[in-house]
Order: C-alpha cells, then structure tokens, then sequence
C-alpha cells in the first residue's frame, strides 16, 4: 500500500503523499447492470445505441386537424377550405381512420399522424369544427368520443410536414445515443427510458459506512449527561458521502474500547466498499481507533496505517485496506473540522475513484484575500481555513472571507463556509488582497 517505505509514525507526510498512496490503492468498482433509477448519477460502461427511431413514428406537435396539403392550400379567413371530419387521433391511437380527399381527422399532440394526411393544421387556424371559437369547439367535439365533428374550416395553409414530427428526427435507428463514460444525470436518464432501455450497465455508487468512536457521544435527539456531546460527525460524514455520489450508511457510535470497535468494524465490513471512522487516532489514551486497527484484523485482514500529516486541521490519519476483501479504511481524525476537511481531500476523491468518475477533486480557484488582517499559517504546514467564496462580478478573480478562526471544533463557522482557503505549506502569512488557491465546496468537479 504505501509509496513511501517508511516508519510511519515517526515521520511526516504531505498532503499530496498521503493522497496519492490513498487513491493509489483503489480501483473502479466493477460495473453492474442497474435499472435506469439506481443508475442515476453513475458512470455508464457501454455504448448505447438506438435500438428503434425516435419517435418510432410521424406524429403531431399540435393539438389540430391532420389534413391533405392540397385541401388547405389558398385557404384563408374569407375563404376557408371545409373538410369532413372523419375521426378522432389521440396520443396513443392504435387504429386510425383514413384521410381522403376534402376529409381531415382531428389529432391530438403525440397522436399518430394517420395515413393520408400530409400537415395538421393547429386548432387554432380553424373554427375548431364548429364554427364557435376554437377553444368551445374542441371542448364540444371532445365530449363526442367519435370525434367526427361534422366539418371543419380551415383558415390557412398548411406545406407538407408542417407540426408533423417526422420517425427519427430525434434520434435515428442504430445512432449512437450515449457513450460509454457518460455521467447519467437526469437528461440522460430520460433518453435511455425514451428508447426503451430499462437498466445499464454502469459502475455502481459505493457503500460507504461510517463509524464514528467516542464514550462521550450521544445521538442527536437524546439528552446529553454530563461531559457527553452529540455525535455530529458521523453525520456530516455520511451526508458528505452522499453527496460525492456514495449510498452512505450511518452505523451507531462505538464507545472507546477496542474490542467493540474491532467487532463494529468486521461487522459492517460485509457491507461496506468503504469504511471511514472517525476519533480516536491521535495520541491520547483512549485513541481505540488506532489501537484496534493498528494490528490485524484477522488471518486475512490487512491492517491500517497510521499517520501524521503536514496539514492543518487533520494531522492525524489512518488508512488501509481491511479484511478478505481489502475494503478501504479511512480513519479520520474526530475533531469536528478535522473530519470534515479529511473527508473533502481524501474520502471524497476515493468514492469518485470508485464511481470511476471523470473528476474526483472539488474545483479549485485563485481568490483574493478578503479580510481586514493578514492570516497566519504555521510553517511547513498545508492549511485549509474555512471562508466564503465572492466571484468577481467582472468575471475576474474573485474574493474569499475568512469565517471562523482556525479552531478544529468550529462547527458553527464550519456550517457557514461555502470554501476552504489552501495556505501553503511554505507560506505563514498571507495579506489582505493577495492570491491563494481557493476549494470550492457544494460544487462538483464536473461542474466546473
Ligand atoms: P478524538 O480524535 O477522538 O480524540 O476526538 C477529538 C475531539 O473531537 C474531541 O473533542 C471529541 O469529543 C470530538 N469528537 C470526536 N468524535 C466526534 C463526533 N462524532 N462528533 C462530534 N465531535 C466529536
Ligand atoms: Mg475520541
């Protein structure tokens, strides 16, 4: 697993390091055939192509009378042309009558064009069959399930094909409708049920299960004893990895002991493509996570690693593969901030690896410092404070606010940032108005 053969624990990685070792370890998930819901969002393996024309047949874009061509030419409000009305077409018709000379059918938008007629004219270049108004009219002959209305005057011409849609002006037969590697958003979903295609072949989301450690945690809902606190990381974990495009799981607290941490882990290992728990990696006494896991699992189990990094907030980490499968173990430190920004650089970009995503990192940007007094940064560090992203409205470089101080425990801050502002690890003080590179969060790598 790791690039770098090293005594872990007693030397630093970069960010890059441990990111590139972490994604190293990782390869798309094998693709599965999904029916069109469950494939939303998921990478599409296979070229699709269209198995019959769209529209499968000629049809009307309006609601109107299909008619001949030469029937309706020269009409005009003085002199209408009067056609006998010799059937009713509503979208999805099986039997159709047939159009004759001086005879129109009236069609409803979808309808099959019938044999025959060559143009509909809308119901609005018409009296609508009755001679009232068009709207009366077509209320009246929609009550008459034969809808032989009688006649119909037609106020204008109509050139072959007008409002017809013509069988696979769409899409043609044999076309290709999506290629493999497309992203399947909504759009997308849509044209493969519109050809008929029920499931694809896709990589599927991944399951990931989060775990978060600590005796001193309480679901939100319950009250909290004294020195308890709400877990609030396990959610904002299985929220985020909802949203990089995972089917996220929640598994409940474990308090810090290392047994049931072990067995909470083999436990939801059965189900997992990832695992990421959080706490309980840093030095203290009761650090389960890396007491459990720093050791093997079982016969076949890999064990995790454990680190320290050159960032801010998030130094501590531990990642492995774990288990007969070799399951992906991110073990995040538990400081709430910590965890999250943790999640964003390196969980985030495992899940779309997996997803076999085209981009599996947020967008970055260059910003300029809004703020009244200069940042500061420890040396040797990579730090990622929460801010405010302002995009120029000129187009150009845009601004970005620091909100909250560098404390890892901000959640409040945390919920108000939209960004996270990268200090190098070189840099410890930044001006007012300067350049830095700036993640957008909220936003997909696609999207940009
Ligand atoms: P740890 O890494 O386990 O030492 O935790 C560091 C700090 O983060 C402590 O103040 C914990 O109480 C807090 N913390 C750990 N896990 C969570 C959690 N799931 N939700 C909220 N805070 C947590
Ligand atoms: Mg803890």
């Amino acid at each position: 697993m790791s690039a770098r053969r090293c005594d872990a624990l007693s030397s630093t990685w970069s960010v890059d390091e441990h990111l590139a070792d972490v994604l190293g370890a990782v390869r798309p998930l094998e693709p599965l055939e999904l029916s069109l819901l469950d494939a939303h969002g998921c990478v599409l393996v296979e070229d699709v192509t269209v198995p019959t024309a769209l529209p499968p047949f000629d049809n009307s874009s309006m609601d109107g009378y299909a008619v001949r061509t030469a029937d309706v030419a020269g009409a005009s409000e003085e002199f209408p042309a009067v056609l006998t009305v010799v059937g009713d077409v509503a979208a999805g018709s099986g039997e159709l009558p047939e159009v004759g000379p001086g005879q129109a059918a009236r069609i409803m938008t979808g309808a099959p064009l019938p044999p025959g007629a060559q143009a509909v004219v809308p119901v609005e270049w018409t009296d609508g069959g009755k001679g009232a108004g068009p709207a009366a009219a077509m209320a009246a002959a929609s009550t008459d399930p034969s809808g032989a209305a009688g006649e119909v005057r037609v106020h204008r011409a109509a050139a072959e094909g007008r409002h017809v849609r013509r069988a696979g002006s769409d899409a043609a037969a044999g076309e290709l409708a999506l290629a493999a590697g497309t992203v399947l958003g909504p759009p997308q979903i849509g044209l493969l049920a519109a050809i008929g295609r029920g499931s694809v072949r896709v990589r599927p989301r991944p399951r990931v299960v989060v775990l978060s450690t600590g005796s001193e945690l309480v679901p939100p809902g319950e009250k909290l004893g004294p020195g308890q606190i709400h877990d609030s990381n396990s959610f904002v974990l299985t929220a985020a990895a909802r949203d990089a495009g995972a089917l996220a799981y929640r598994a409940s607290a474990v308090a810090d002991d290392a047994d049931s941490l072990r067995d909470a882990v083999e436990e939801q290992l059965v189900r997992a493509d990832v695992l990421v728990t959080s706490g309980g990696v840093s030095v203290g006494a009761y650090d389960v996570v890396k007491e459990a896991l720093g050791e093997r699992l079982d016969a076949d189990g890999g064990a995790v690693e454990f680190r320290r990094l050159a960032m801010q907030p998030g130094k501590p980490q531990g990642f492995g593969l774990v288990g007969p499968d070799r399951v992906p173990l991110l073990a995040l430190p538990g400081n709430p901030v910590s965890s999250y920004v943790s999640f964003e650089l390196f969980v985030r970009p495992v899940i779309r690896t997996l997803m076999g995503l085209p981009s599996v990192h947020r967008p970055k940007v260059r910003a300029r410092l809004a703020a009244e007094a200069p940042l500061t940064s420890p040396d040797g560090k990579r730090q990622f404070l929460r801010g405010r992203y302002e995009p120029s409205e000129g187009g150009g470089t845009g601004g970005v606010r620091p909100v909250g101080g560098a404390g890892s425990h901000l959640v409040a801050a945390l919920a108000q940032a939209d960004a996270l502002i990268v200090v190098p690890e070189s840099v410890t003080e930044v001006a007012p108005g300067e350049e830095l590179e700036v993640l957008l969060l909220g936003v997909d790598g696609s999207a940009v």
